[in-house]
């Protein structure tokens, strides 16, 4: 059972475990592999799509919502893993796609009112697409501009169409009906346009993490969350009463909250986002602790990953610090060992850039991913795997390790948010976080009697750079722990 609390480990199929040998990960790979992700601790698994797409988008574009990709497998490879993972005590999410489908999907062409399509001569307003360029384009069955807020094989769906809400409401019983736990939704925040299509305004902000300059030029307000967008979540809730659903939402903090009052959780890009700078650090977490339900993530396929953007050193106090803030965390495969960024394909199977976090993983000093070509090649499985990683104290696997088991013990709201020169700290019960963010030795802060340290702690009286350390009953003011 999954909870608000829970440790999810994002699988990206494409990339965890070959095993029939053509270089592509696939779902017998993922059930082979599943002991690594119940050594490691985590509580569930979150697959990022697999169902059947021309992968424009890397399944992000479905063209068979009920079927997998044949590189993947099949649906009875999708009941096994379903199965051996409630077997080792594994709940298990998959990626839902609400807010478009594949322009191969037969929906675009045989049912053009689930889409939305403006027969108008030219291009409806100025929104512009996240993957850059216009939203519209020339519907090719001629019928005039289909939106798409993404890339233009992704034409977004109509959810004020009820037969759509019906469609996808089918979709997900059919996956929670064969023993699905949940679902990680994509992108909701892009679920509703605006009806009467009225033109975004110029960005007051300025541009995100790996945003696109033609996304970045304008802000969103008539084509991402929109006030239905909340009545259709509660719509899901109300049919899915005890499945797990984790918005992949975007905004301010505080709008968080209009997600996890029908959600579970959902996820914070901020930390993601944030300079490894103790003030913006603490601001985000004492914010996001007025939210229930946030869902911690400091990687994922889209962005960076750990290692690569926070850099080596620091990346194990961030991982300390994810995983002992209130709320869930999602872990990125490979982040465990500290995988790094690759250099991608040429050409790029992402046009966006993103191939270079979407490496396979690193099972052993040859790599262990395939027994052919790896689709995107392995970065440096000799120097980083989980093989010599496993059992290895100092290892940023053990240390993984320790974190999720500590913290079970770890309960409590988050209390006493303080920025100390480059070290945050924070409280929650009766331990005692800090987290030194710059790369100068400071004074050990008075954590008491220290549980976990990202460092060794030959000098015990020191918190050096990039180190965090987790103590418990510290004697506070008046001698009270
Ligand atoms: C996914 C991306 C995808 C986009 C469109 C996201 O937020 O994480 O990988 O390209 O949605 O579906």
């Amino acid at each position: 059972m999954l909870s608000r609390d829970s440790v999810i480990y994002q699988i990206y199929p494409r990339s965890y475990a070959d095993s029939n040998g053509d270089g592509i990960g696939d779902l017998n790979g993922i059930h082979d592999r599943l002991e690594h992700i119940v050594e490691l601790g985590a509580d569930g698994i979150w697959l990022s799509p697999m169902f059947q797409s021309p992968q424009h988008d890397m399944g992000y574009d479905v063209s068979d919502y009920c079927a997998i990709a044949e590189e993947y497998g099949d649906v009875a490879a999708a009941d096994r893993l379903i199965a051996r993972a409630h077997e080792l005590g594994l709940a298990v999410l998959f990626d839902i796609v609400p807010c478009h489908t594949s322009i191969e999907h037969p929906w675009f062409r045989d049912h053009p009112d689930f889409y939305i399509i403006r027969d108008v001569p030219q291009r409806p307003n100025n929104w512009t697409s996240m993957f850059g360029g216009p939203a519209w384009d020339r519907d090719p069955h001629g019928r005039g501009w289909y939106c798409h807020t993404f890339y233009p094989e992704q034409p977004n769906l109509n959810w004020r169409n009820p037969k759509v809400v019906s469609a996808m409401h089918d979709v997900m019983r059919f996956w929670l009906d064969r023993g699905l736990d949940g679902f990680r939704v994509d992108a909701i925040g892009c679920l509703f346009v605006d009806d009467e299509f009225r033109d975004n305004p110029p960005a007051t902000e300025p541009p995100r993490l790996n945003q696109h300059p033609d996304w970045a030029a304008l802000d969103h307000v008539y084509n991402t969350n929109r006030p239905e967008v909340f009545a259709a979540l509660a719509a899901i809730r109300r049919d899915f009463p005890s499945a797990y659903f984790v918005a992949e939402a975007g905004g301010p903090i505080p709008e968080l909250a209009r997600y996890t009052e029908h959600f579970d959780t959902t996820f914070c890009f901020q930390l993601l986002e944030a300079d490894a700078e103790a003030a913006s650090v603490a601001s985000i977490i004492a914010e996001a602790a007025e939210v229930p339900g946030i869902a911690w993530m400091i990687a994922n396929h889209d962005f960076p990953r750990l290692v690569s953007r926070w850099g080596r050193e620091v990346a194990r106090a961030v991982a300390a610090l994810q995983l002992t803030l209130p709320g869930s965390a999602f872990i990125y495969q490979g982040d465990e060992i500290g995988m790094i960024d690759g250099p991608g394909h040429t050409p790029p199977y992402d046009r966006v850039g993103r191939d270079p976090y979407r490496h396979p993983m690193q099972w052993t000093r040859d790599g262990g991913f395939t027994a052919g070509e790896p689709w995107l090649a392995m970065v440096d499985p000799a120097e980083c795997n989980v093989a010599d990683q496993r059992g290895r104290e100092g290892s940023m696997l053990v240390l993984y390790q320790q974190l999720i088991a500590a913290r079970r013990e770890i309960t409590g709201p988050l209390q006493n948010v303080e920025v100390t020169g480059s070290v945050v700290s924070f409280q929650r019960g009766l331990h005692h976080i800090a987290v030194n963010l710059g790369p100068t030795t400071v004074p050990l802060p008075a954590v008491g009697r220290v549980v976990i340290s990202t460092h060794d702690l030959s000098e015990p009286d020191v918190l050096p750079g990039y180190s965090a350390v987790i103590g418990k009953d510290a004697l506070r003011d008046g001698g009270v722990p």
